[in-house]
């Protein structure tokens, strides 16, 4: 059992941790009204971070999900609005495009995403069906070589930046799981309409879209039937990404409440003095290891994605940590710790949103507690991914 990054992803992660501590981290603070870190994702793109997860023929580097979780938690460490934008690159949508897109579409847009001047959004949610996603309704007809499609998506991120659309889609109105498939959709398409907008605790905006007899070439409808199972396979990916953002915040908030613990005196002396606040970064250090052994091994797993049990673990449990980490980090900086002076409440802000997206933590906890029932060996405990 080897618990060590190889040689190369330690100076991956040194290269990244420069230009996120240098570039990206003092920028961070811009992008909570919603302003898209365009020039933090080409700082990025020149450091070969968009092109990560594209497959080597198309001119990407084709790593693996660790070495992509890695990266996403070097980032968060930095800015929370900066490793969302970094998702459609390294997460579900590349992986998708990469397994079933058209030779010709591939070729077409990979290499913007590799240069980061390209951004890929998904569209899963809809109005009535957020978790429930076998029960979307927006519908694509095949009308010969035309796919029409109509129906409404929300909560969807990057809406003003995309130039291309990966919609989860009913396919000829058949129902049930096996109807759903995927379809792409470029963003001057006629009938796509923004009928909504939300600004995010995070800082972002996300929309609600609706579809109106929004008309493609039929090639751009890239799985058309048991595209659940298929889509989410590879969206197990995308359960390794989330919880690194939550792990790289979890970690970007310690850091800061350690430097404080070492600056910041009351009753003359560095708080760090107290044992109330050393057990608390003691605490916080336990928590943050804990997620990253569970996250890792869940990386690890990939092949070509990630056991989803051992997915779903790390989520839960990176998430949750998070959450209570920067949190902490708060508390240690006091008054302070609430204002924008210090990053600590940006990396909560961040933070929150882990266990909601990417499935939520109750709908993880499902498919961990279906698991044990149903297999949970009677003759000693091997751990998920075993069994
Ligand atoms: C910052 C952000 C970015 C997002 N970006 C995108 C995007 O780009 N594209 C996209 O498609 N979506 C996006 N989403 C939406 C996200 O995927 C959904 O919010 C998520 O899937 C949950 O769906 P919902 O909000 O409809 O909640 P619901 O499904 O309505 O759930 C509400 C509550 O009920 C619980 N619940 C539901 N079912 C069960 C069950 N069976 N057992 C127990 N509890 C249950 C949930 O866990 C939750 O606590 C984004 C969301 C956020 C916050």
């Amino acid at each position: 059992m080897e618990f060590r990054l190889s040689p190369e992803q330690r100076e991956m992660v040194a290269t990244v941790r420069a230009v996120t501590q240098e570039r990206i981290k003092p920028r961070a603070l811009k992008f909570l009204d919603g302003t898209f870190p365009w020039e933090n994702l080409k700082d990025l793109a020149e450091i070969g971070i968009t092109g990560m997860a594209i497959p080597e023929e198309y001119g990407g580097l084709g790593l693996s999900v660790l070495d992509t979780a890695l990266v996403v938690e070097e980032v968060a460490k930095g800015c929370y609005t900066t490793a969302m934008a970094l998702m459609p690159q390294l997460g579900v949508q590349t992986r998708i495009l990469a397994q079933y897109a058209p030779e010709e579409l591939k070729r077409r847009i990979f290499d913007g995403v590799i240069r980061g001047e390209y951004v890929l959004a998904v569209c899963m949610t809809e109005p009535h069906a957020g978790t429930d996603v076998a029960n979307i309704k927006t519908n694509t007809e095949i009308k010969g070589d035309r796919a029409v499609i109509n129906g409404t998506k929300t909560l969807i991120s990057k809406v003003d930046e995309a130039q291309l659309f990966v919609v989860f889609t009913r396919v000829d109105k058949i129902a049930g799981r096996e109807g759903i498939g995927c379809v792409l959709v470029d963003r001057d398409t006629p009938g796509m309409i923004r009928t909504g907008r939300f600004h995010t605790m995070g800082g972002e905006h996300l929309f609600e879209l609706t579809f109106e007899n929004v008309e493609v070439p039929l090639e751009n409808l890239v799985i058309k039937g048991d595209g659940l199972k298929k889509l989410m396979s590879a969206f197990n990916t995308q359960r390794c990404l989330n919880p690194s953002i939550s792990l790289g915040l979890a970690e970007g908030a310690f850091e800061e409440a350690v430097k404080y613990c070492r600056d910041r005196t009351a009753f003359n002396r560095p708080i760090g003095k107290f044992q109330g606040m050393r057990w608390k970064l003691a605490e916080m250090y336990r928590d943050i290891e804990i997620g990253r052994s569970m996250l890792y091994r869940a990386a690890a797993s990939a092949n070509p994605y990630p056991d989803p049990h051992l997915a779903a673990l790390a989520k839960m449990y990176c998430n949750e940590m998070a959450i209570r980490v920067t949190s902490e980090a708060i508390q240690v900086h006091g008054g302070y710790g609430f204002t924008d002076e210090f990053p600590v409440s940006r990396y909560f802000r961040g933070a929150r949103y882990g266990t909601l997206g990417g499935g939520t933590t109750e709908t993880l906890k499902e498919l961990v507690g279906k698991k044990i029932i149903n297999d949970f060996p009677h003759d000693g405990f091997l751990g998920m991914g075993n069994f």
